[in-house]
This record gives C-alpha cells, sequence and structure tokens, in this order.
C-alpha cells in the first residue's frame, strides 16, 4: 500500500478519537518511532511533544521494554485469568501495592483507564450496598475527565463532556465548582464550599467522591491547590463518602511525585492507574482499593466483586508495565521531571502577554498555553507538523507533556515551535 492508499482507505473507512466519517481531520501516517522521534511515512522526523497522550514516559522503542515484552511473548502473550495466574501479575500487583499509599491493598488489572474507572465506580456501588443504607450517587467537580465508557462519562464536565449528547441516558451525579485555588497559589478554604454543601446535603445516597487529584486532564489542564484534595479527604471521612482517585493521566512521575495525591499526602479508598503504566506500550490499567472496600464487597451480595474482562491481567502488559516501573524506579525522574518543568517555564515564558493567551502554566512536565479562542484543529497541526514537531491541541489548550526522557534541545524546539505557532494565531 503506498502513501496516498493508506491514506485514502483510512479516510473512508477508519475512525479516529472524537472524528466524522464525512469530514474527518488529517491523519499523519507514522512508520516507525524511537526514543522522542515520531518518524512519518513521507520522511519527515517529528519531536514527540506529547507522550502518546501522556503514556510513553520512556519514549518509543525502548530496548528494556521491547526485551520484556519478547521475553513474556517467548512464554505467552495471554492467558484467562479466571482460575490462573501468572508471575507478571502478582510482581505488578506487588509493585503496585508497594508504591502507593500503605492503604491500598487490593489490585484489580483492568484494559484501559475507562474500565479501571467504571470498576472503581462498580467497588464503589457493591461496597455500599453491602452496607446500610445502599449508596449509589457519585459526586465530583466540574472540568474533570474520567474516559468516554457510560459511567465514566457521566462523571465528566457535563458541558465540555459528553452529557448533552448522550442526555436523558446518563445517570445523574452531583457537579461542585472546580476548585479555582490554583496549585501553588494561597489557599482560600472557600473553595471547598461548593463541593462540602453537596456532599453535607447528599451523605445518605453519595457513594463516592471522584476526582483527578491535583490535575485536571482532558477536561481542562488545570493545576488546582493540593489544599483542596486535603479539604476533600476530610469532607470524607466526616460524612462517610468514599474518595476516588483518578490518576490514569498523572500517576507514575508526570506531576512531579510519583502519584499526584502525594502531593497533599492523602490515601484515597479507590485509584485508578492507567497510561504510562505500561510506558505506553499498550492499553492497561488497574484499580485499587482499601481492605475496608474490598471486604465489604466480599461480605455483601453477591459475595463477589462483578467485573472480569477476558484480557484481564494479560500478561504481556503486565511484563511490559513491571519493566516499565523498574525503568522509572531505577532512572533519576525527579531529576529528570523537575529539569523538564524548569524548562518548560522558561521556554513557554515568550507566550505569556501574547494576544489570545489568557495564561501561562506549568507543573511537572506538564506546559499549558491556555488561549482564550479554541484553535482550528487542521490548521494548528499542519502548522506544528510543519516546524518538525508533534502538538495536539486540544480547544483553547496548547499543551505540551513530553516523555521524561527528552533532551533540553529537543524540548527548546517544542517550546519554540509552541511559542511560534500561538505568536501567528
Ligand atoms: C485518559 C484518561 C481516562 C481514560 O483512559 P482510557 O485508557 O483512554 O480509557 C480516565 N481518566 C483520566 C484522568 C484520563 O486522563
Amino acid at each position: 500500500m503506498n502513501l496516498n492508499e493508506l491514506i485514502d482507505y483510512d479516510r473512508q473507512h477508519i475512525w479516529h478519537p472524537y472524528t466524522s466519517t464525512t469530514h474527518p481531520l488529517p491523519v499523519y501516517p507514522v512508520e516507525r518511532a524511537a526514543g522522542c522521534s515520531i518518524y512519518l511515512k513521507d520522511g519527515r522526523e517529528l519531536v514527540d511533544g506529547m507522550s502518546s497522550w501522556w503514556a510513553a514516559v520512556h519514549g518509543y522503542n525502548h530496548p528494556a521494554l521491547n526485551a520484556a515484552a519478547e521475553a513474556q511473548l517467548k512464554k505467552m502473550s495471554h492467558v484467562m485469568f479466571g482460575g490462573l495466574t501468572h508471575q507478571p501479575a502478582v510482581e505488578l500487583a506487588r509493585k503496585l501495592v508497594e508504591l502507593t499509599p500503605a492503604a491500598l491493598q487490593k489490585v484489580f488489572f483492568c484494559d484501559s483507564g475507562s474500565v479501571a474507572v467504571e470498576v472503581a465506580m462498580k467497588m464503589a456501588m457493591q461496597f455500599w450496598a453491602s452496607q446500610a443504607p445502599a449508596k449509589t450517587k457519585f459526586a465530583t467537580i466540574r472540568s474533570g475527565y474520567h474516559g468516554d465508557t457510560w459511567n465514566a462519562m457521566s462523571v465528566c464536565d457535563p458541558v465540555t463532556g459528553m452529557h448533552h449528547v448522550f442526555k436523558g441516558s446518563l445517570p445523574v451525579h452531583y457537579f461542585a465548582d472546580q476548585p479555582k485555588t490554583a496549585f501553588d497559589a494561597p489557599w482560600d478554604a472557600a473553595d471547598l464550599e461548593s463541593l462540602a454543601a453537596i456532599v453535607r446535603r447528599h451523605r445518605d445516597e453519595l457513594a463516592a467522591v471522584i476526582l483527578e487529584p491535583v490535575v485536571q486532564g482532558a477536561g481542562g489542564m488545570w493545576f488546582y491547590s493540593p489544599d483542596y484534595l486535603k479539604g476533600v479527604r476530610a469532607l470524607c471521612d466526616q460524612y462517610d463518602v468514599l474518595l476516588i482517585a483518578d490518576e490514569i493521566a498523572t500517576g507514575f512521575g508526570r506531576t512531579g511525585k510519583l502519584f499526584a495525591c502525594e502531593h497533599a499526602a492523602v490515601a484515597p479508598d479507590i485509584m485508578c492507574l492507567g497510561k504510562a503504566i505500561t510506558g505506553g506500550y499498550m492499553s492497561f490499567a488497574a484499580t485499587l482499593a482499601t481492605d475496608r472496600v474490598a471486604d465489604g464487597i466480599s461480605n455483601g451480595h453477591p459475595g463477589v466483586f462483578m467485573h472480569g474482562p477476558t484480557f484481564m491481567g494479560n500478561p504481556l502488559a503486565c511484563a511490559v508495565a513491571n519493566a516499565s516501573i523498574d525503568l522509572l524506579l531505577k532512572s533519576d525522574w525527579p531529576s529528570a521531571v523537575a529539569s523538564i518543568e524548569r524548562q518548560l517555564m522558561e521556554g513557554l515564558k515568550p507566550c505569556q502577554g501574547l494576544p489570545g493567551v489568557k495564561e501561562v502554566r506549568c507543573l511537572g512536565a506538564i506546559g499549558v498555553v491556555e488561549l482564550t479562542e479554541p484553535v482550528e484543529m487542521a490548521a494548528i497541526q499542519k502548522q506544528f507538523v510543519d516546524r518538525g514537531v508533534w502538538v495536539r491541541p486540544f480547544g483553547t489548550r496548547v499543551y505540551l507533556m513530553p516523555p521524561f526522557i527528552i533532551s533540553q534541545p529537543e524540548l527548546a524546539k517544542l517550546c519554540r515551535a509552541v511559542c511560534e505557532v500561538v505568536a501567528s494565531l
């Protein structure tokens, strides 16, 4: 298949994320990727600023991750998890239990982040079904993103999410105001009042509060105060509501801590992990729970947790996840992320004050230029590709979250491209 045939067939038959089949956006065929470079089929090389949506923290085609996949492939790529177990899964569970807050002792392996959120919500429901009174509602904060499956959608931001599209068939939950206090701003306790009012009023029907700790990702790329998260934990304790931390985007070092909950020294009752868990190699996720939640579910009716996907605990994914976590922990990732943060602040600073720029903010290996008007995707995408970088904005957010292994010159190229493109808007 030559380049044009490939593009043609794709346009005619394949859905890409959030796209139309009648007016598809352009797509760029990729031949291969290595380190921080994506090589297009037409010969161009792009510096990757996206880590393929938070996932490829070690860059692409990493020898250690390749070796782990190849070694596991020679043993088995998959066996069912019903009635069977294997070393890659047990090793991974042990790593996750050891790395996450001490209270989280039970691990459920899932196929994707959205499924991890479904599983977390089902856990909360089944836990409360075992208690009196049974509680079935969820509260969350605006501008959140938790995935594209049914229940995950129901707790995404009600305006920018998909509520209007699926109105009438999504479960209705409670939405508190987005926390306004920025990550490093002085804490204003009034910020918590909106959620506190919901929790107080609906304590008898709220199974859990679900949120992304400290960094809201796809719903707005916003960094809020860790004191807010502390306040949410205290509220949940006071009114006996579970706290679900969706760390799918933030987990594994992206925000400067291994998990974003650590910024607030908070332990959730249920935690979702995904995205970077396999270093961006394949779809995989995990939901962790406390013994209290797991025991409640197990002591209730029907006495088991009701979820069990076909590819649960996939050995290939577990083996790569183990290698990815080992690689991360062996590296000096805190310095790498801190120096990326410094370079992002410096490199994106020229955007501050440009017409059409509302704010520039950075946290960990995430740099965001928030605009006043949404970008025109196809045009801006081409401008980035023409400058030799891969940057994919959404709405009013142009952002960078490069692999942790990015070099200074590569990151400088990304920042320069963002500044030039934003200046030309
Ligand atoms: C990406 C994301 C999800 C969904 O994960 P998928 O693997 O895309 O299903 C859920 N929550 C957060 C915070 C995410 O960033």
